[in-house]
């Protein structure tokens, strides 16, 4: 069984076919500056080289149909014709209130992608264009969506509700939705598996730490709280985006610098974060320890600020599940970062949580980090979005 993972931006379409017998990946690419002028699309078939096609994609049904070319090549291809394909899976932002789950695209379910386009501008109107142009480029196939905001969807009203007016949330659905569901969801998962825990009882702390980075709290795989909120904005300090502040800045910051609050909120999601605090080094956490080790003060600062968020998460989710069996480290930073992750983990002390250093000194790899005798156990875990949509899209369509 193959199924074809799709990831749309607004101007891009990434894609991994992926043979379900063994996980592995088939083929994978990406294509890139749909709609703009220089569009390009850079395939990988498995164990041969990397082809790069340049050729007009005005639409993401252009651009399906060149991945559709692509995997049937005959020197770069991997598939005879498009019927080995089983169905294919979508990332998709936003299900609102309505979704949690994963489900097959029916004409319900592009009507909540719709409605759901004002919680996620950038994203939904891109996911539906994928989903569309799949049913156009394979009629007949089953497309399925799996939402990045499906496993907050678990969270009790304790932890999603804001305290604001109540008719807010009735009226527009402003809550907590939390997002990289997908990620949480397979981290957790696997950490369940690999850790040998309950996967029933075991709680479970998963720090998503890359550009975009948040944590999540699960108890037997379901979430009770995560840090992203109503956009992606809230939570932890990230490469651009400030995570918590008070809302009051914002207004402040309007006042002062005669801007609106559309303006603000592109500063707070786009030059904050550990490139707003080092006064502007980088987003990307590599420059950032490099500017620290030069003697760069700010960004030591925006460095220990962004740990410090991170271990506050980790005791504020121990307490909302009165403990703790597992801590999870993943993506970007989480994967390849062994001083940040032994950073955060020295503030957990109080815990039980003992890091092994030579277990840490590890890259993307799935492995116990902390030491045996540590009470609560550390793992990377090394995530897998596509895996994770390809697994719900076989599960659904077999
Ligand atoms: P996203 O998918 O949100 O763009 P990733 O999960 O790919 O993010 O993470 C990217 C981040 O991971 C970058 O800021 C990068 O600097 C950081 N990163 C990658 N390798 C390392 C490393 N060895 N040390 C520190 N940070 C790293």
């Amino acid at each position: 069984m193959k199924i074809l993972v799709i990831n749309c931006g607004s101007s891009s379409l990434k894609y991994q076919l992926i043979s379900m017998e063994d996980e592995s990946v088939i083929a994978k690419g990406l294509c890139e500056r749909i709609g703009i002028d220089g569009s390009k699309l850079t395939h990988q078939p498995a164990g041969k080289d990397k082809v790069e096609i340049e050729k007009d994609m005005p639409t993401h049904q252009t651009a399906i149909e060149l991945v559709m070319e692509a995997l049937k090549h005959p020197d770069h291809g991997v598939i005879q014709n498009t019927d080995e394909i089983s169905a294919i899976g979508h990332r998709v932002l936003h299900g609102g209130t309505t979704y949690s789950e994963s489900v097959v695209v029916n004409d319900d379910v592009k009507r909540v992608i719709r409605e759901c386009f004002d919680l996620g501008p950038l994203h939904n109107p891109a996911n539906l264009m994928g989903i569309e142009a799949c049913e156009a480029a394979m009629p007949g196939k089953a497309n399925v969506a799996v939402w990045d905001t499906g496993f907050g969807m678990a969270m009790p009203e304790k932890a999603y509700m804001y305290a604001i007016p109540h008719e807010y949330y009735e009226k527009y659905g402003v809550r907590r939705y939390g997002f990289h569901g997908t990620s949480h969801m397979f981290v957790s998962g696997e950490a369940i598996k690999f850790g040998g825990l309950d996967p029933e009882k075991a709680k479970v702390i998963v720090c998503h730490l890359g550009n975009g980075a948040s944590v999540s709290a699960s108890i037997g795989g379901k979430c009770v709280d995560t840090s992203m909120g109503l956009t992606p904005l809230e939570g932890l300090i990230m490469g651009t985006r400030s995570g918590d502040v008070d809302p009051a800045v914002v207004q402040y910051i309007c006042n002062k610098e005669g801007k609106d609050v559309n303006e603000v909120l592109n500063i707070l999601n786009k030059k904050s974060g550990v490139l707003g605090m080092s006064g502007g080094v980088s987003s990307d956490f590599r420059d950032i320890e490099a500017a620290k080790s030069q003697g760069n003060h700010l960004a030591e600062v925006a460095l220990e600020a962004f740990i410090y968020r991170v271990a506050k998460y980790i005791g504020a989710y121990t307490a909302a599940m009165n403990g703790v069996d597992a801590i999870a480290f993943t993506a970007g930073v989480g994967e390849n970062d062994k001083a940040s992750r032994k950073a955060i983990c020295e503030y957990l002390g109080y815990l039980g949580v003992k890091i092994d250093d030579a277990a840490n000194d590890v890259r993307g790899k799935m492995t116990v980090i902390s030491a045996p005798d540590s009470r609560v156990k550390v793992m990377l875990i090394p995530t897998n979005e596509e895996l994770a949509i390809a697994r719900e899209t076989k599960r659904l369509t077999e």
